[in-house]
């Protein structure tokens, strides 16, 4: 079974505006905003603004609404940092390597023999994360 949703984790206190992050887009359903130790530039986190602890307790309202603007950030990226591709992931549970528990997709521009940095490796200077997401938001025409 799956553990309940717990209201004190990291990104339900960012969307109660209680922790900072650098904003790329918002809408009446979703957040997407620059992951603070970064896969690779541009990587971005989406989010629901309803609780879900990850797709297994979801609704399908809520992953509908995320994986459109999943969509809507993964063409934004790719033109924002001329990137050959997008990767997209989500982990569902500890033991599949989440560590936030609030649903979220990780949006990464990819370029051909790039590797990814470590997952949850090191914080990004907060000067470049501003620095991506105004050109994230750029290309979303924002
Ligand atoms: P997960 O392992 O749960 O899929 O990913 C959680 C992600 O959230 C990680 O990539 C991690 O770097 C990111 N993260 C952790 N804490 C924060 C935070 O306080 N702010 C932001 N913007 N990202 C965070």
């Amino acid at each position: 079974m799956t553990a309940a949703y717990d209201p004190n984790n990291i990104f339900a206190k960012i969307l109660r505006g209680e922790i900072p992050c650098h904003k790329v887009y918002e809408d009446e359903d979703t957040l997407a905003f620059m992951d603070v130790m970064p896969q690779g530039d541009g990587h971005t986190l989406v989010i629901p603004k309803t609780p879900a602890r990850n797709i297994l307790d979801a609704n399908p309202a809520q992953l509908n609404a995320v994986m459109a603007t999943v969509q809507r950030i993964a063409k934004a990226v790719k033109v924002a940092f001329q990137s050959d591709g997008v990767f997209v992931m989500q982990f569902n549970e500890a033991g599949a390597g989440q560590t936030v528990f609030h649903l979220h997709v990780h949006v990464v521009p990819r370029w051909e023999g790039i590797a990814l940095k470590p997952h949850t490796g090191a914080m990004a200077d907060g000067a470049l994360l501003a620095d991506h997401a105004a050109k994230i938001r750029s290309a979303l025409g924002q």
